[in-house]
């Protein structure tokens, strides 16, 4: 009913805006801006104000002044760049605050979350989704050892964790401004946004798609910060870990009981020599482990309450240049 009152303009209703984290991607932006633009156009035509939004998390190449000539040349092109490289959960969390009233579709600057699926993403979000993901059926161009840690790590976190963290889905979605609004909530430091994105809720709905190859560079994840990321997310989201070492604290100190018992009733029955240096020093050295991997998952824990309790800010914001114009109906 509302839609159709004159005293109701369309420039009201929330428009998009693409956000995407760049790190180090001179070479894949040329590529990718041209085929958003044309989504943007099309989106346009049916009547859906759109924007970009670069974030520029602090690269060192020349992505920055890429970026700059970007925005020059299409008015929909909005920049941020960051003080320095604060990875990409906190560069999108920057984006995120920068958004306004939009809904937001996250995209990786490689090219890998094909732009020219946004309108799919689109029509979920009109049917009244609030969070519709991508999900890969394939993953081109990775090596099957990724592929295979990318899987493992998506059952252990799905199990561990409470709220839903749906498998094999990464960040490329797009978030209803409800949405959005309740993200930006969250102020963690721990930023595991594949967690954080469920922990909000609402209406979830995931699209299948195929996932290319990298269009051009390298991928900023190697093996060390992909198996940290993994720790993060478990920890985040989940106390398991901690309840895992009670647990074989308990099952230790009863399988401790009956061997001390054991060792009584064998002193009492045959007497006792003074024999057995190689059963104490397997224990020593099981329980001396046992309550190192114990203490490591609290320091874990500590070390994350820690960085909450410095609160120092998500990001440092160098740059902002909003964008001057939206593709609009009329443009
Ligand atoms: N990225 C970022 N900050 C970083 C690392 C990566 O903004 O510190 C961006 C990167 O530019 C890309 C996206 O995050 O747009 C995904 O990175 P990448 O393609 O290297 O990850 P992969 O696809 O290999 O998991
Ligand atoms: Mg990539």
């Amino acid at each position: 009913m509302d839609a159709h009152r004159p005293d109701k303009p369309i420039r009201n209703a929330p428009g998009l805006t693409v956000l995407v984290a760049a790190y180090n991607e001179a070479d894949a932006l040329p590529l990718l801006q041209p085929r958003l633009a044309a989504v943007l156009d099309d989106l346009a035509r049916d009547g859906l104000a759109s924007r970009v939004l670069y974030v520029d998390d602090g690269s060192r190449d020349a992505t920055w002044s890429v970026l700059q000539s970007m925005a020059d040349a299409d008015p929909r092109v909005a920049v941020l760049r960051l003080s320095r490289n604060f990875g990409k959960e906190a560069a999108l969390t920057a984006g995120l605050d920068h958004v306004g009233d939009d809904a937001v579709l996250i995209l990786d600057a490689d090219g890998q979350d094909p732009p020219e699926l946004i309108p799919e993403f689109v029509a979920r979000w009109r049917e009244g989704f609030d969070d519709v993901h991508g999900t890969r059926l394939a993953r081109e161009g990775e090596t099957w050892l990724k592929r295979a840690t990318a899987h493992a790590f998506y059952r252990v976190i799905g199990r561990l964790s409470r709220t839903p963290v749906p498998a094999d889905t990464g960040d490329f979605r797009l978030l209803s401004p409800r949405a959005v609004a309740a993200l930006r909530q969250l102020r963690e430091r721990n930023r595991f946004m594949k967690g954080l994105f469920g922990w909000v809720g609402f209406r979830q709905v995931s699209v299948p798609y195929h996932r290319a190859p990298r269009a051009a560079g390298t991928s900023k994840f190697n093996f060390w910060k992909l198996w940290n990321f993994a720790i993060e997310g478990i920890t985040g989201f989940s106390t398991a870990p901690l309840r895992v070492a009670t647990y074989v604290g308990l099952v230790t100190a009863l399988l401790a009981f009956l061997y001390a018992a054991w060792i009584i009733v064998k002193a009492v029955a045959w007497g006792d020599p003074v024999a057995g240096w190689p059963t104490m020093m397997a224990v020593i050295l099981f329980l001396g482990g046992v309550q190192l991997i114990a203490l490591g998952t609290i320091g874990e824990y500590l070390g994350r309450l820690y960085e909450e309790a410095k609160q120092r800010p998500l990001y440092l914001v160098d740059a902002w240049r909003p964008a001057t114009g939206v593709s609009s109906a009329q443009a």
